[in-house]
């Protein structure tokens, strides 16, 4: 459903009363907050006078001089941002605190004093400014909840399609059961339906698995035990590849082979607390839960699992030392790990984000690893009709009996759709519909954007007139921001990473001026940015780095010129801010 900010629940739990101004904002814990605005980076300070002019000019009254809150918040919410977000606690919390001072306890009414509200959102300004500059990966976010909602009903018609019987916990599923839940990568989230009813994960847990294992394995170890082509044959198949390992991870040998390479000499017990720990990481702490019913029941039902596991270790696919049993028992656990549609948004948003969760920043996956996974989801995933779906819909998805989809739209979002009843493929036929539509009106298909190709369909990516002064300004507020994953994005949509502003800085200058040891790292190494471009005073990245006083700094740009067999220059005595050396 649209997103309201006025009806959020966690504004609701904000209650004090009265209005005020900002005059009780002279008190410790305020005059704290605003010392925190002080200690801003003095790139975000540089910019601030026009974030500054920009929330005045949507929120304030400009007689009063004041800023309506609830309007902020309003208009946060219309962003896609949810009070929930971690990215936003330090904001929630200091209104609150704002709102206890001022004894309010009607937003509608709350106005702050200019000073009192910078200093509720200074922690959050990067995200903040970022939602409010149209810059998030979905610029018309409620635009796009719109055609959203019109998918999810017109699929909510469809009642084709049978639900699982093969253990009884599944069979129980009420086949009206519809969920969509979305998280782009700057973690705007949609969600409508059953969004909070927890399901099992069964073949879906296959591609998260595997990129987990991927990352302690390493792409080489993992693919000397498990194929990387589409079997053609059903997912439970009693067959090998013509090199005797199981065809690929997305069915169940290969997810069984997967299984058995996850941290193989820990205890069974070990092993299910590091698998779960790296599934509540990549949900961001959302709802993960386990259904040992579903467990037990699987367990019970396994012949054919068992089969699989048999004839594997009759050609001797395992790794020596493999406990078949406990291998097994390993698999049934992932299939019962329970999630909701969004927290399984959640997983596929970190998925599309390069393995960094979007919410949380966390690095869960390697970007190889991430690559990999929607590879064989783009060509494995939906079980025999994953030629038909990578020709229609063309995104990474994998399904699973429980009427689950995790579909990954890479660099833009991640979704998650849950409904019960399967088609003779065992896809959902709610969720099949879904992504069919979706790509109908959006041009989202991995092929949709070929050169010279004239198309009707929408793209809601499309940031109006965004030109490259905004793309530049962007990458550098996200580079003194320290925020790594926006400039992964950048980096995978062809910015130019060297790019100079009008005073010839480039995101390295700013990197090492503001001590972003693992930002300058990305732009040496995987960037490969020049070490030592120079900026219209003539200083270079080396010189701001020693400058700002940043060692590590300027010793990873002497290591890239050193690598690059550049001579590593005397320091400049140029300098913009007056600083000498
Ligand atoms: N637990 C099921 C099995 O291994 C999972 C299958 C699925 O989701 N397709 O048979």
């Amino acid at each position: 459903m649209l997103p309201e900010g006025d009806e959020d629940e966690d504004e609701e739990n904000i209650t004090t009363t009265a209005t005020a101004t900002g005059d009780a904002a002279s008190d410790d814990e305020l005059e704290q907050m605003s010392r925190k605005l002080g200690e801003m980076s003095p790139f975000v300070r540089q910019h601030l006078i026009h974030v500054e002019n920009r929330f005045f000019d949507m929120f304030g009254d400009k007689e009063k001089q004041t800023i309506n809150i609830n309007k902020f918040l309003t208009a946060l919410a219309a962003t896609g941002m949810r009070p929930s977000d971690p990215r936003l606690k330090e904001t929630y919390t200091n209104l609150k605190k704002v709102q206890e001072k001022m004894a309010s306890n009607d937003l509608q009414t709350l106005d702050t004093d200019y000073d009192t509200f910078m200093s509720i959102i200074c922690e959050n300004l990067e995200v903040l400014v970022k939602a409010f500059s149209s810059s998030f990966i979905i610029p018309d976010f409620r635009g796009f909840c719109h055609h959203l909602d019109q998918i999810y009903n017109s699929c909510k018609n469809n009642t084709n399609g049978k639900v699982a019987s093969y253990i009884p916990q599944l069979a129980r599923l009420k086949s009206e059961h519809w969920a969509v839940s979305v998280c782009t990568v700057d973690g705007q989230r949609y969600s409508n339906g059953d969004v909070n009813v927890p399901f099992t994960l069964q073949s879906c847990s296959k591609p998260l698995t595997y990129a987990m294992a991927l990352g302690l394995n390493g792409t080489d170890t993992m693919h000397s035990y498990v194929g990387m082509e589409p079997s053609g044959r059903y997912f439970n198949e009693l067959c090998l590849d013509y090199n005797n390992k199981p065809h690929n991870p997305m069915i169940n040998a290969g997810a069984i082979m997967t299984a058995a390479l996850v941290k193989p000499h820990l205890s069974a017990a070990d092993r299910f607390d590091f698998i779960f720990n790296m599934y509540r990481r990549l949900a961001g702490d959302e709802f993960l839960g386990f259904n040992n019913a579903v467990f037990l029941s699987e367990k019970e039902c396994a012949d054919r699992n068992f089969a699989l596991a048999y004839f594997m270790r009759e050609n001797k696919c395992f790794p020596e030392g493999t406990r078949l049993h406990e291998t097994l028992d390993f698999y049934f656990q992932l299939c019962s790990l329970e999630i909701t549609a969004e927290s399984g948004a959640v997983m596929a948003a970190t998925l599309a984000n390069g393995g960094i969760n979007p919410l949380t920043g966390d690095p869960v996956l390697t970007v190889d690893a991430v690559r990999n996974t929607l590879t064989l989801m783009h060509s494995c995933g939906m079980y025999n009709y994953s030629g038909q779906f990578a020709f229609k819909v063309g995104l990474p998805s994998k399904s699973g009996v429980s009427g689950c989809v995790l579909l990954v739209i890479p660099n833009t979002m991640g979704i998650c759709l849950w409904s019960p009843p399967l088609d003779n493929n065992g896809n959902s036929c709610r969720g099949v519909q879904f992504c069919m539509e979706l790509v109908s009106r959006f041009n989202f298909h991995n092929f949709d954007n070929l050169r010279g190709q004239y198309t009707t369909k929408f793209d809601p990516r499309t940031v109006k007139a965004e030109s490259n002064a905004q793309i530049l300004f962007d990458l550098l507020f996200s580079t003194a921001a320290g925020d790594l994953s926006a400039l992964r994005r950048h980096w995978l949509s062809a910015t130019d990473m060297e790019a100079q502003d009008y005073d010839g800085r480039t995101a390295l200058h700013v990197a090492t001026s503001e001590g972003h040891e693992e930002i300058v790292e990305y732009l040496l190494i995987v960037c490969e940015v020049q070490p030592l471009p120079k900026d219209r005073w003539g200083r270079t990245p080396l010189d701001d780095a020693i400058s700002f006083n940043h060692p590590c700094c300027a010793n990873l740009i002497r290591e890239s010129c050193n690598k690059k067999g550049i001579e590593v220059p005397s320091v400049s005595t140029n300098s913009i801010l007056g600083v000498s050396q």
